[in-house]
Formats: structure tokens, C-alpha cells, sequence
């Protein structure tokens, strides 16, 4: 399971109805937080996601992006957190991090190791990594995308049990692409195990004009969450700020060949009603939407229908 909770989608501050930048992402049993803008703790609360933040990813030092870190980690300190939380920003933003970190008198009861990551820098764990990359905002930031790894190929079961090979651990080596050997013969997996089928991909931006790192590493992903902070009557404004539209989010997408676009960060002036952007991107995406706090979106496998071994 992956589960994406659109926790901020205003850009630059918050409005009645969107809060500042902050995206959960949910994968078995991991929690993770990119952006934390003001009050992100409290969209935590009522939208669900719980407090089990492993890791929170920030994309830039501009404050809608970073001012909720204080609060949250006070708050896992006063239910009495003693696991580490990693946080992780762009080249240059240790220092500001660490005053987040430090800000006010109490101490925080748990580690909080802040590691800079730039373009190209991985974080590898269980099942996937969050690759940092380049976009395009003026000031030092990255945009990151989790990329699950390959799942082993398909299972023919059919095919093993005419191979004469017993169900059981047999079944598991071969699964993995050991040779197996039964009765003197040894049986290799091609032909019982099909090629290894790609994980999953989720890619998010944070701010950045549209660009060509975007496109390249969200190619065929699962998800693109993308800055749109303007429509199309503000196109200058958006590339003097280092924002895009929602046409040129989408156009990334469509050039990317993802499979879903939800696009974030807007501008107040768009906040209660984005539907001008979102007529903007499906011009360029059939189906792309404009996110509202609270959206929740579940990313399945992309063969997912086709049942799975
Ligand atoms: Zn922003
Ligand atoms: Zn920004």
C-alpha cells in the first residue's frame, strides 16, 4: 500500500480552506513527511495519518514549506518519542534546520540527525529508496521522488507443477531465479518466472518552475504531485517566481508519461475555486486535478489487475 494525504496545498500562506505545504506518504507501515509547513500537525490530526513520522523530506528553506517542523516535533516530544526522526533538506539548509530543531526552551527527548541531500543523493530503505533531484526555484531546492524496487517476475504455477517440481520451498528458490533440481534434473527459472515487474514511483516537486530533471526522473510514474501555483493569465509572474502553471505542470506530466497528475501549492487567489487551473492542466492532461487539503489517493502497482505472485 501506498497512501498520498494532501496535508497543505496553499502556496506561500495559508487561507481558510488550504493549509501551508505538507504532503504525507504512506508505504507499509512507513510514514513520511514532505514539507512541513505551519499547522501541518494539526492537518496530521484531522486527516488521519498519525504521528509515526520516520522522516520528514523538505524541499526548500521558504518558510510555507518549513515553519510547522518547531511544533511537530515539540508535540512527538511530549508523547514521549525516544526514536530517532530524520530530517532532510537541500544543500545549505542544515543550519536553519537545526535552529527548527532547536527553537525555544524545551529539549527534544530524541534524535533528530538533519542530513542535506543533493541532486542525485539517495535515502535507500526496505522495499524503496527517496532519490533527491533538481528543480528549477531560483533558491537552493530539490524535489524527491520514492522509487520502490523491481518485484520479483511472475509465478507460473501451472507450468512448475508440469515440470514436475513440488510445491514448497522449491517454489520460492526458483520464485527468486535460483536453479533448482529435482529428481537429477536441474531446472532453471526462465520459463517458470517471468521478467521483474518495476515498483512503484511517486514524485513530488515541491516549488520549481517546470523542467527537464522533473521530467526525466518522474518518467512512467505512478504519480506526479506538481507546483502549480498560477493559471495561465499569470505566466509571466510564475517564471519571474520560479512557479509553474497548471498547464506547464501538465505539460511535464504529459511529457513524462505518467500515470496521474494532482497538482498543488495554490496561489490564494485560486484557493476556493481552482477550477480555472484545473480546465488549464486537462487541456494538457486528461485527468489531471488541482489537490484540496485532505485529498487522500491510494497508488497502486500499474499491473496490479492482473493479480500478482
Ligand atoms: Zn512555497
Ligand atoms: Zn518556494
Amino acid at each position: 500500500m501506498i497512501r498520498v494525504t494532501f496535508l497543505g496545498t496553499a502556496a506561500s500562506r495559508p487561507t481558510v480552506g488550504r493549509n501551508a505545504a505538507a504532503l504525507a506518504v504512506q508505504r507499509e507501515g512507513d510514514l513520511m513527511l514532505f514539507d512541513c509547513g505551519e499547522g501541518t500537525q494539526r492537518q496530521m490530526m484531522r486527516y488521519g495519518t498519525g504521528f509515526g513520522v520516520e522522516a520528514i523530506f523538505v524541499t526548500h528553506l521558504h518558510a510555507d514549506h518549513i515553519l510547522g517542523i518547531t511544533g511537530l516535533l515539540r508535540t512527538l516530544g511530549l508523547q514521549g518519542r525516544e526514536e530517532a526522526l530524520e530530517l532532510y533538506g537541500p544543500p545549505g539548509s542544515r543550519a536553519t534546520l537545526d535552529v527548527l530543531v532547536r527553537l525555544g526552551s524545551e529539549r527534544i527527548p530524541f534524535q533528530v540527525p538533519i542530513r542535506e541531500l543533493a541532486p542525485g543523493d539517495v535515502v535507500t530503505r526496505a522495499g524503496y529508496r527517496v532519490a533527491a533531484f533538481a528543480v528549477d526555484h531560483g533558491v537552493r531546492a530539490v524535489g524527491y521522488a520514492l522509487i520502490e524496487d523491481d518485484r520479483l517476475g511472475r509465478f507460473d504455477v501451472e507450468r512448475a507443477r508440469e515440470l514436475g517440481i513440488p510445491e514448497g520451498p522449491l517454489f520460492g528458490r526458483l520464485h527468486r531465479g535460483e536453479p533448482v533440481e529435482v529428481d537429477g534434473r536441474v531446472i532453471h527459472a526462465t520459463g517458470v518466472v517471468g521478467p521483474r515487474r518495476p515498483g512503484r514511483r511517486v514524485v513530488y516537486t515541491g516549488d520549481t518552475r517546470p523542467c527537464a530533471d522533473t521530467r526525466e526522473i518522474a518518467r512512467a510514474a505512478d504519480l506526479l504531485v506538481h507546483d502549480c501555483t498560477f493559471g495561465e493569465e499569470e505566466a509571466d509572474r510564475a517564471r519571474e517566481t520560479y512557479h509553474a502553471t497548471a498547464a506547464g505542470a501538465a505539460r511535464t506530466g504529459r511529457e513524462a508519461g505518467v500515470r496521474r497528475l494532482v497538482l498543488t501549492h495554490v496561489s490564494a487567489r485560486y484557493a476556493d475555486d481552482p477550477r480555472t487551473l484545473e480546465d488549464e492542466a486537462a487541456a494538457e492532461f486528461p485527468g489531471a486535478r488541482v489537490a484540496h487539503d485532505g485529498l487522500v489517493l491510494e497508488i497502486p502497482f500499474a499491473d496490479q489487475d492482473d493479480g500478482s505472485a
